[in-house]
Order: C-alpha cells, then sequence, then structure tokens
C-alpha cells in the first residue's frame, strides 16, 4: 500500500463509522475475558503490513463503544464534532509538544488567544491560564496554587511540621479533589465534605461552621472547592455566596469553581447569571469541554484570577533551563512551564477550530439546547407511572428510578435495568447514588439527540423493568 493508499482507506473507515455508529447495538458487549479471547491480540504479527493494521482497526471499532450512537446516555461526553476532529487529525499529524514556542508556535498562540477570551468572559482580571489534562488535574493544580500561596515555604520545605491545611467541598464533590488533597500532601480526612441542601449545593451555615471549627483547632483553612455542577446530580455551588462568605470571615481562603461539567455555562451571560453568579469574585475556575461540547479528549482550561504569576511562582519547579527560554514581553513565552507534564498535546487546535466553525453563540446554543432536553426528559419521567425523580432536576442531569413491586429492592432493580441495557446493546446510561439510593443518571450530550430518541430510551428503560420483574415473578 502507498502512503496515498492507506490515507484513502484510513478516511473510507472513519467515514463509514461515523456514518453507521447509529447502526445496531451501542456495543457488542463481551465480558472481559470472553472478549480477550475474540479479540486474540497475541496472534501472529505480519510486519509491516497495512492490511493487517487495518484488520486491528476493524477489530477494535468492532468492540468499541458507539459513543455517537443517540442510545448512549452513559458519560458526560458522546459524539465529537467534525471540525474538532479536524483539529485532532491535524494535531497529530503536525506532531508537536504544546511546551513551548518554539516547538510549538501555533499552537501556543491560539492557546493564549483563548484564555484571554476565557478569562474576559469569567470577568477574571489580572489572571493567567494553561490548558490541563483535564478538569481532575484543572482541581490538583488549583489546590496546588492554593496551598503553595498559603504556606509559602512548602514548595521548598514542604509541609514538615507545618500546621494541617484543611479544605473543603461538596459533600458530592468528584473524587478528583480527594485525590488532589492525597497527592499534595494535606490528607484526605483534611478535605472535609460539606453538608448540602436539598438541592444538592454546599450548605454555606454548615461551610461556615466548618472553617470555624478548622481554625479553632488550630489548623489552617485555605480553600474551598466549590462545584458547577455536580456530577451526580448537576447542582450548582452558590459561588458568589461562598465568596461573600471568604470576605466575611476575612481568611486567606482561596475559592476554586470546578466546572469539569457544568462550567461552560459561563460563555452565556444569561446563564451565567443564573448558575455562576458571582465567578468573576472566585480565585479560579476550571472546565472541560471535552464533555458536553463534543471537543475530543481531552480539552480543558485553568483559569486563575487576580494573580498573574502565581503559577510560575507555585508550580514551576526543578531546573528546565534546558527547554524553556523565557519571556514575551510581560509574558511566560511557554506555557508548558507552570504545566504538571512536559510533553503537552496540542488541545488547543480542535477547540479553536470549534470555536470558530460554531462561534460562542454556537457554543451557548449547544448548551440551551441539552437544557431543554433536559427539561423535556424530566417531563417523561413525571408522566410516566412505573417513573419517578429521585431528586428534582438542577440543570442537565436526570437522576430517575424505576418502581419496584412489593418485595423486590429498587436499588437492584434500577441497577439490574441499567445492566440489561448495556448488556444488550440497547442503551447505556450511567448509575447515580443519591443520599444512598441508586438513581438511573440521564446525560444529554449528544447535539444530535431528538425527543423521539429520549422517548425511545424511556422505552427500553420500561421494557427492561418489566421483562425483570416479570422474570422474577415467575421465577
Ligand atoms: C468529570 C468531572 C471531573 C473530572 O474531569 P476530567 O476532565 O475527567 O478530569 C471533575 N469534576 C467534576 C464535577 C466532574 O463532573
Amino acid at each position: 500500500m502507498t502512503e496515498h493508499d492507506v490515507f484513502d482507506r484510513l478516511f473510507q473507515v472513519m467515514e463509514r463509522y461515523r456514518n453507521t455508529q447509529n447502526d445496531g447495538p451501542v456495543v457488542a458487549y463481551h465480558s472481559p475475558a470472553a472478549l480477550r479471547e475474540k479479540l486474540a491480540l497475541g496472534r501472529a504479527d505480519r510486519p509491516q503490513s497495512y492490511d493487517a493494521l487495518f484488520d486491528w482497526v476493524e477489530t477494535y471499532l468492532e468492540y468499541a463503544v458507539k459513543t455517537g450512537h443517540k442510545q448512549f446516555w452513559n458519560r458526560m461526553w458522546a459524539d465529537a464534532n467534525l471540525p474538532a476532529m479536524i483539529g485532532e487529525i491535524i494535531s497529530t499529524i503536525a506532531h508537536t509538544s504544546a511546551c513551548t514556542f518554539e516547538s510549538a508556535p501555533v499552537s501556543t498562540e491560539m492557546e493564549k488567544y483563548l484564555i484571554d477570551e476565557f478569562l474576559s468572559l469569567a470577568g477574571f482580571h489580572n489572571g493567567e491560564g494553561q490548558m490541563t489534562t483535564g478538569s481532575s488535574n484543572g482541581n490538583l493544580v488549583a489546590m496546588m496554587a492554593a496551598r503553595n500561596l498559603v504556606m509559602q515555604t512548602a514548595k521548598r520545605d514542604g509541609l514538615f511540621g507545618s500546621p494541617p491545611l484543611v479544605a473543603f467541598v461538596n459533600a458530592e464533590a468528584h473524587y478528583s479533589m480527594d485525590k488532589a488533597a492525597n497527592l499534595l500532601g494535606i490528607g484526605t480526612d483534611n478535605l472535609i465534605k460539606i453538608a448540602v441542601d436539598d438541592h444538592g449545593r454546599m450548605r454555606l451555615d454548615a461551610l461556615e461552621q466548618a472553617i470555624l471549627d478548622a481554625r479553632n483547632a488550630g489548623k489552617i483553612p485555605f480553600f474551598i472547592g466549590a462545584t458547577a455542577a455536580t456530577t451526580v446530580r448537576g447542582a450548582y455551588d452558590p459561588v458568589g455566596d461562598i465568596c461573600a462568605l471568604r470576605d466575611h470571615l476575612g481568611l486567606d481562603l482561596w475559592v476554586h469553581v470546578d466546572g469539569a461539567w457544568g462550567g461552560t455555562v459561563f460563555l452565556s451571560e444569561e446563564l451565567s447569571d443564573q448558575y455562576l453568579s458571582g465567578l468573576d469574585q472566585a480565585d479560579s475556575f476550571t472546565f472541560d469541554f471535552h464533555k458536553m461540547h463534543g471537543i475530543p479528549m481531552v480539552c480543558n482550561f485553568l483559569l486563575i484570577n487576580n494573580r498573574a504569576g502565581i503559577l510560575q511562582a507555585t508550580v514551576n519547579s526543578g531546573n528546565d533551563d534546558y527547554i524553556f527560554r523565557g519571556e514575551d514581553n510581560e509574558r511566560p513565552a511557554d506555557l508548558g512551564a507552570t504545566s504538571l507534564q512536559c510533553g503537552r498535546h496540542v488541545d488547543i487546535l480542535k477547540l479553536f477550530l470549534s470555536w470558530k466553525f460554531y462561534g460562542r453563540a454556537g457554543f451557548v446554543a449547544r448548551i440551551e439546547r441539552f437544557l431543554e432536553k433536559a427539561a423535556y426528559a424530566e417531563a417523561v419521567v413525571r408522566k410516566t407511572p412505573e417513573l419517578a425523580m429521585l431528586v428534582p432536576r438542577e440543570s442537565f442531569n436526570i437522576n430517575f428510578v424505576h418502581s419496584a413491586p412489593n418485595g423486590m429492592d429498587a436499588d437492584d432493580l434500577n441497577r439490574a435495568i441499567r445492566q440489561r441495557l448495556y448488556e444488550s446493546g440497547t442503551a447505556m446510561v450511567g448509575l447515580g447514588t443519591i443520599k444512598g439510593q441508586v438513581s438511573i443518571r440521564l446525560l444529554i450530550a449528544n447535539e444530535a439527540v431528538e425527543n423521539t430518541d429520549i422517548d425511545e430510551f424511556f422505552q427500553h428503560v420500561l421494557d427492561a423493568g418489566k421483562a425483570i420483574i416479570d422474570a422474577a415473578a415467575t421465577a
């Protein structure tokens, strides 16, 4: 095969996959052991054979989960969008690391351009930012900057002999906060989970009490992690009120906003007022474009408010003279200097192309569409006798349950429905646990999804529920 033939074949495979991703099941489900047997990964190599290589490609796609399938509701991402896909492919062809201007000049300028755009839309002044490998990493870097700011000796001396630092998050915050507390030497017990109200938002009175308790115990409260929106419930912590509490307490508390899932509502003034009022008072903010915006994994930003240069001061360490070359006027030229990575995938091109193609208005319309579809799904649940919302909808997430007949455990039934849909490939949907009760968590992140697809999904749920209940009755 010539290189021309390889490209031809590649584009044929890609186009065919895209055009047929709604045909058949969401996944050809196999248990890990059965899949291992099918894949036969150890089968004899045919070195240098592109035919053999494309056989592997076909095998991969045959058993892959079709995240672009309209019955894929499982996770926070779904179908990748085409403009962004072009960016991803070109990034691969040009193959560089976005760590220095020298090796990635255009990508560096694009990244700075969009960081500035987002700083301004978030209402951040004298700020800075970086793309990270996701909000888990964004949360970690934010907590690290906050830690090293409040404990200026930490970067050099470590935390030996210093009083414990304490961070506060929503009881339903993402587990990456626990990981950050672990990695940064804070200790997971010093990550205090704040009780939530009926909407799943951090309770301000509980937050204030926890901060005062920590201080009275001789510890140093240093970080509040607000969430916008929480992973299971889709709840938005009241960022403005939290910042007001910080100001009222007069403590050196860093307020970070984890907007991995619902943070991009800040692109719309109206939605920002509704969900993220007071964001401009926060110290840092992270959000993903690889979730509901259909930008291929990974695509995330971390923004810092009011403290340009803090990442250089707190995150940058070690001897990196061999790679980083210094300043561009007043700003660091090299985005990698303050990153936790050395090599950095060019994540900006796919977003930049998508941004130019759809415009900010297109991104906002996408979010609004998902909110509308979520409202529709909630209405379907409410009018279906067998189904009920486990908790009211806060934003994008629909947590519902199928009712169980007497003598059957509702959690078991809902888990079984979800598993049956998955193994049959009819639909993939997630589970959530709220206050100890299992819900089916429906997330709509595919722009092609119509109300009829939502209807179809609930019909699958009802069919699966009936089959499981009937089987139990005859057993
Ligand atoms: C998904 C999610 C994360 C993790 O984001 P990644 O980009 O996958 O690292 C963090 N916080 C919240 C609230 C999330 O929903």
